[in-house]
């Protein structure tokens, strides 16, 4: 099995979605373009959602084309429906996020619709989508749900089934959508998951840090094969219909256990640590993550340097 890691940036999406001040195109696309400079090659531009619902990323036919200036970058474009993905297709997008939820409560507040109802239209979206759009399945609240708490495993495994029935040649992600995972927990579905479904192509896994165990949990996840992760430059990030959730593991956090642990990521932490800290700063935003203060207190960017170097 591979060490290497891929770090799947979101903050363009993930981080971007609750922040109210509208943040202008052009600076987005300049996110995008330092992003993919410090050698992050994948990452979450934005989602054809409600407009209304998340004013926030209606430029994103906008940044799908930006992002097809950038070369060896992946952009990925979240949809909640076959519907959204058909505009984002239209619009360019060649890597689509679908999302739904494990649980019926945040299924109904995040989608407006039942589980069942998501998964028939995910089949009616596979009937319709051209062969070289690949694919991701994010299923939010895989753990935890901000209405119904913890969620049992069985039902979470049987509905990963149903997915992986129509599908295979995927990319399924676990997604901690409230922080509230522990490591034990992520590790035992990770598990059972690859281990039920060996044919699916990929498996990601999606921490949120709102209890400090974004590392924990993302550790958990590479511990049982998972080599996929997201995170998002600054810590931002949060989801409007997960009252309390906080932003996403920090990408800077991230890069800097697996480098430390020898396990590359591909990512020039300094040059990401002023990319992060611009996010951070952005007004409306809320940031997270540790490694970004260390590193940026006095040596420590050449320390991360010898380390990243001592690591290869
Ligand atoms: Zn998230």
């Amino acid at each position: 099995m591979s060490d290497a890691v891929e770090i799947v940036e979101v903050t363009p999406r993930d981080g971007f979605q609750p922040i109210k001040p509208w943040i202008p195109t052009a600076v987005k696309i300049d996110f995008l373009r330092r992003l993919a400079a410090t050698g992050l090659r994948r990452i979450e531009i934005g989602s054809f959602v409600s407009p209304t619902a998340i004013p926030q990323l209606r430029d994103t036919a906008e940044l799908i084309e930006a992002a097809g200036a950038l070369p060896g970058l992946r952009p990925q474009v979240l949809v909640p429906t076959a519907r959204r993905a058909r505009e984002a297709v239209a619009a360019g997008a060649r890597l689509l996020v679908y999302v739904l939820s494990a649980s019926e409560a945040h299924n109904q507040s995040n989608l407006r619709r039942s589980v069942a109802e998501s998964v028939d239209d995910y089949a009616r979206m596979l009937d319709t989508l051209p062969g070289e759009v690949e694919l991701r399945i994010n299923l939010a609240t895989a753990f935890d749900c901000p209405f119904d708490g913890r969620m049992a495993m069985g039902p979470v495994l049987e509905l990963i089934a149903r997915l992986a029935a129509l599908r295979q040649d995927v990319e399924i992600c676990l997604c901690d959508t409230t922080g509230r995972a522990t490591p034990d927990h992520v590790g035992q579905l990770a598990s059972a998951a690859m281990a039920c479904q060996p044919d699916v192509t990929a498996w990601a896994y999606h921490a949120h840090d709102t209890y400090g165990l974004g590392l924990a949990t993302t550790h958990a996840a590479y511990r049982e094969g998972i080599r996929i992760f997201d995170a998002a430059a600054g810590g931002l990030g949060g989801c409007p219909f997960a009252p309390g959730a906080t932003g996403n593991v920090a990408t800077e956090d991230v890069v800097w256990m697996f480098e430390r642990m020898g396990m590359p990521t591909g990512v020039d932490i300094a040059a990401l640590l002023p990319v992060a800290q611009d996010a951070a700063a952005l007004p409306g935003a809320s940031a997270g993550g540790r490694a970004r203060a260390a590193l940026l207190s006095s040596g420590g960017v050449a320390f991360a340097n010898t380390a990243r170097c001592a690591a290869q």
